[in-house]
Parts: structure tokens; sequence; C-alpha cells
């Protein structure tokens, strides 16, 4: 006798991503004992100090809520959905992180930099305490990975990293406006920091000058609350997507080539890159935008959109970019969107995955992550 349980999309993380689960039948009661016996991290989720139910929680029986019938006892019989139905406002994404535990530096100084947020009421105190105690990992400093940078320090995200093992060259300052023509030479983590501190000392900026890759992935992500992909290659692309699929990061996309670029957003369990694109080009059918050339305000537009998704998530406001990717234009000056869904054949996130570690992405695109400084990144 077992009913099938629906967990929300805010719970999944916590239950492997499953949207339905099978449980024992019984009372309403049994139900959720036997799932939360299985996945624990959904107690607290659930029920308060007490061991009452959250009263942001719904549960329904088919289709009537608890309340109305006989409440937590209320009998469940073979064959019976039960669903789990969160309070929700204006489709904003709770990313279940638990911000007030985190230091906080906050007085006259602060209020007075970040005034234009605190008189909106959808950011207000609450929302920028949020960002100052927020942790975002930018993956590259280069032509997005400027734009992002920027905005989110003059925002008051309190720690930015940046991951980059590249040089700050002559040839990348028609676009990366993080860098400088005194920084050319300098790592580009290190020219990063210094433009970053200089607009925000309130940001802690973590360099980490290295080329990401599956041996450090899986130590630097889970130390961030958010993950923006800025990368200019297909091997990291992949790379990125998979380690916050299997630590269950959301994922800020963002892609530009020549006058076009792309932004989407990916929150675990609700499709990810490799839905979209299962497999990368062929090895050279792509030119990179050292090859091929990218319009330098290009980036500023893709970046910004990807700053402001990833406010968004932190805050706790507006819809997300999810499920939808954004198309842009330069040359039509136009702005498409065209509907993602997870696609269960997906060999990550799909009904019947077959990834479940991080892989050797530089044999899977059939080329090699540059690593060597001097070269020209996005
Ligand atoms: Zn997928």
């Amino acid at each position: 006798m077992t009913v099938q349980v629906y967990i929300p999309t805010s719970l999944r993380p916590l239950a492997e991503n499953r949207a339905n689960i099978d449980a024992p039948a019984g009372s309403v009661a049994d139900v959720l004992n036997g799932l939360t016996a299985r996945y624990p991290a959904i107690r607290d989720r659930l029920y308060d100090e007490c061991g009452q139910l959250h009263r942001h929680v719904s549960v329904f029986v088919n289709d009537a809520e608890i309340s109305q019938l006989q409440g937590i006892e209320t009998p469940v019989r073979d064959g019976d959905k039960v669903a789990l139905v969160p309070a929700i406002a204006g489709g904003a994404v709770d990313l279940g992180i638990d911000f007030s535990q985190r230091p906080l530096t906050w007085g006259p100084e602060q209020v007075q930099r970040y005034s234009r947020h605190l008189i909106l009421p959808e950011i207000g105190g609450v929302g920028q305490k949020k960002l100052l105690r927020s942790k975002v990992l930018l993956v590259g400093a280069g032509g997005l990975g400027s734009p992002i940078a920027l905005y989110l320090a003059a925002a008051g995200v309190g720690t930015i990293g940046l991951i980059d093992f590249d040089d700050v060259d002559m040839s990348n300052l028609q676009r990366q406006i993080l860098h400088r023509t005194s920084t050319v030479g300098m790592p580009k983590v290190e020219s990063g920091k210094r433009a970053i501190n200089d607009l925000n000392p309130d940001v802690n900026v973590v360099a980490h000058r290295v080329p990401i890759n599956s041996e450090n992935a899986m130590e630097v992500i889970p130390q961030y609350d958010i993950i923006i992909n800025g990368c200019d290659n297909f091997p990291t692309r992949y790379l990125v997507n998979d380690a916050c699929y299997l630590l269950k990061k959301p994922l800020v996309d963002g892609s530009i080539f020549r006058f076009e670029g792309q932004a989407t957003v990916y929150l675990p369990g609700q499709g990810c890159y490799r839905c979209v694109f299962p497999a990368p080009p062929p090895a050279g059918a792509v030119p990179s935008c050292a090859e091929a050339g990218v319009l330098g305000v290009l980036p500023g537009i893709i970046g910004v959109i990807q700053a402001i998704e990833a406010i968004k998530l932190i805050v706790g406001i507006g819809e997300p970019l999810v499920n939808r990717l954004l198309l842009f234009d330069a040359l039509e000056m136009s702005f498409r969107q065209v509907k993602l869904r997870r696609n269960p054949k997906c060999p990550l996130c799909g009904d019947n995955p077959t990834i479940h570690e991080l892989i050797d992405y530089e044999d899977f695109c059939g080329v090699a992550i540059p690593s060597a400084p001097a070269t020209v990144s996005a």
C-alpha cells in the first residue's frame, strides 16, 4: 500500500531532485513520517520547533487541503495522491539559505551607500542584508565576468569569488571593463579584486587563480550560494553545469558570440545545460571569440542580465529566468525567448541519469580547456 507524494520544486533539492516519491499509506502523518525518515532534511522545512506543520506549507490529499478534511489524521489510501504545496509569492524562488546566521557589517555608511536599494520595498533593509551576506562565484573574470563583478559589487554582494587563471592582456580591454591599462600583465583575479574593492570595500573578494577543472570544482563551488558562468569554452561550460547540478547550486548561465548572446538560469532539478545541448559541437565547428571576434559592448548586455538574475535569486523577488532561454541579437536589436524544459532523457538530470560524477570534459568536448596565460578569453 503506497501513495505518491508530490514534492514542490523548492524541496526537491532535499529529495534527490525527485518530483514524486512513494510513501507508505495510512494517515497523512504516516505518509509525512515515511517521507521525512527517507529525506530528513525535509523535516525542518515542513515542521516548526513544536512539531506542527508550518503554516506556509499546505498538504493536499487528492484535490482537498487537509485542514478541510481530518488534518494530519486524514486517512490516505492506496493510489491516493498527496501534494506538498509551499506558499510562493510572485513566482520567486526560495533558495533555502539561512542568511541570518552569517556575519554582517551594517552602519550609517551602508545605509547611505545602499539607500537607493533601501527605498525599494522589494529589496529594503531585509534584501540588502541578504545581498551583503551572500556569496557568489564568477567563473571567468573576462568579458561577462567584468560587468557581473562590478554591478554585484556595487549592489553589495558581500562575497564575490573570481576563478580565472589568465593574466590581463591589452586585447582584453576592448570589453573587459573590470581591468585597466594599468593592470595589463597582472593576474585577472588580482586586477579584478583591485577594481571591486576600489568600488566597494564592503565586498570580500576571493581570488582563485586556477583554471576550474574536475579536480577543484567540487571544492570551490560548495563555498558559494550562486554560480555565474562567464566562461568561453565548451569543456568548462559542461563542467560547471554538471558540478552545479551535482552540488545542487543555482547556475546563472550566459554566453556571447560575435553580435549574439544567450542567458538563462538553471535551478537544480528544473533542467540543465545538457537538457538543451546534450552534446558539444564537434571540435573546431564553433569558433571561439578569440577566433571569430565579439562586439565589445555585447558581454555588457548579457552580463548585466546575469547580474540581475543573481540579485533576484538572492533577494527572492520576481520571476527568475528559469526554463526560458533569452536570446539577444545586437544587429537586429531584438530579444527573443524560447521555452526550456527538463529533458527526462537528460544524461545528468533526467529520470535515468548516466552521469553521477564529473567526467573528463576535454575528452568529452574534444578540445583542451585553455590553461596558458595570455589566451584571449571571452
Ligand atoms: Zn539536464
